[in-house]
């Protein structure tokens, strides 16, 4: 069924196109957009008047864990999160959450993942591992680079020891001869600039460490990017307990407690002071900022969705970003660096993965909380 969205205004992704546009959707995509003419709608076409909202491209979340826990995708989409990507999973599990969004619209899209901890010890256990993963459907793949250092988890060893850098660049060059990005764990400034030098293509959390300038060379030498995670670093410092308390205010009992709760993880040494400086820096220093929040349930301390919100509202409220470069942070730039070239963008042709809020988002971050409705597919997910 066609859906036309009318009135609106239009944040493509990149930035706002429109003050009062129209977009058409038709078997699932964005089928026409006209920034000023009224588009006349097709026979049996539902009408959406958007007047004072704004239209935007479903978010992504781009580190969460879904394990096997379906309702992190159920509850992702009523926040206008229309992807995530699994920073790794078992294959078993990713199979059968696949077959599930497949076939649902009222759930999340997971886009790719990583598995089972591998045991790698030289080219050909990797060249198998990332053989094995590819045919499993992931097109990235994660390094960790944990000594353990910022934690004061009872590690049995202390540094935990890591791979190689040998090993790291092994791996990131056999990612990249099979077509895969390759992303990387690292809290501290010292592991981040190891992976950055085995050539990674992005960080899957920023470094808790205050920034200098041999970080920002490192990420600018090969254009790397970074996905924050405030999400999980506030959780792990047990810092930002007011901030989760807004976003939790409309929750009740074990998801409220969820999202109240701590992991309280991190040494008294850093804070996530250091975290909002360093993506802060590192933004202006042109590096591309992808919205991750690090959601799983596992991790108290983090929401589906809601975390998503209460990221982008700490890039603006922390990070000093502008509403709309914390927007672009959770749509287009993740479409671009992951190549998910049919989303993440309003235009012709791209999945119609949408949101609209009323008010305005890209002036006001808090907006984006107004969700009006969710479309995956194309089909308008029912707000619970
Ligand atoms: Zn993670």
């Amino acid at each position: 069924m066609a859906t036309l969205i009318s009135n609106g205004r239009i944040f493509d992704g990149v930035s706002v196109i429109s003050e009062c546009g129209h977009v058409l959707i038709e078997s699932g995509r964005i089928s026409k957009i006209s920034s000023q003419q009224p588009l006349s709608p097709p026979a049996d076409c539902v009408v959406v008047d958007a007047t004072g909202c704004t239209l935007l491209p479903g978010l992504i979340d781009a580190h969460v864990h879904v394990f096997r826990d379906v309702q992190l995708l159920e509850t992702a989409i009523q926040y206008g999160v229309t992807t995530v990507l699994d920073m790794h999973n078992e294959r078993e599990w990713f199979k059968e959450i696949n077959v599930i969004t497949r076939q649902r619209n009222d759930v999340s899209d997971l886009e790719d993942r990583i598995s089972k901890w591998p045991n790698l010890t030289d080219k050909n256990s990797i060249e198998d591992c990332i053989a094995t993963n590819k045919a499993a459907g992931a097109t990235f793949t994660k390094l960790m680079q944990e000594d353990g250092h910022t934690m004061t988890l009872p590690f049995p060893e202390r540094p935990v020891p890591t791979p190689s850098l040998e090993m790291q660049k092994m791996v990131v060059d056999i990612s990249h001869e099979n077509g895969m990005l390759a992303v990387a764990h690292a809290l501290t400034n010292h592991s981040t600039l190891q992976v950055l030098r085995a050539g990674v293509d992005g960080l899957a959390h920023a470094s808790i460490d205050p920034i200098n300038d041999e970080i920002i060379q490192a990420f600018k030498k090969d254009n790397a990017f970074v996905i924050p995670t405030l999400a999980i670093h506030a959780s792990s410092s047990g810092e930002e307990q007011e901030t989760r308390d807004k976003f939790a205010s409309d929750l009740q009992g074990k998801e409220k407690e969820h999202l109240l709760g701590c992991l309280h993880i991190t040494s008294d040494k850093f804070s996530i002071k250091n975290v909002y400086e360093q993506v802060f820096t590192l933004k202006e220093a042109g590096i591309d900022i992808l919205c991750g929040t690090d959601t799983s349930i596992d991790l108290p301390g983090t929401r589906a969705g809601t975390s998503v919100h209460h990221e982008l509202w700490m890039y603006v409220n922390r990070c000093r970003f502008t509403p709309l470069e914390a927007l672009v942070s959770a749509t287009s730039k993740i479409a671009d660096r992951f190549n998910l070239s049919d989303r993440g963008i309003i235009q012709e042709g791209r999945l119609a993965d949408l949101v609209l809020v009323s008010g305005d988002p890209t002036e006001s971050i808090d907006a984006i909380g107004n969700i009006r409705t969710v479309w995956r597919n194309g089909e308008a997910v029912v707000r619970n």
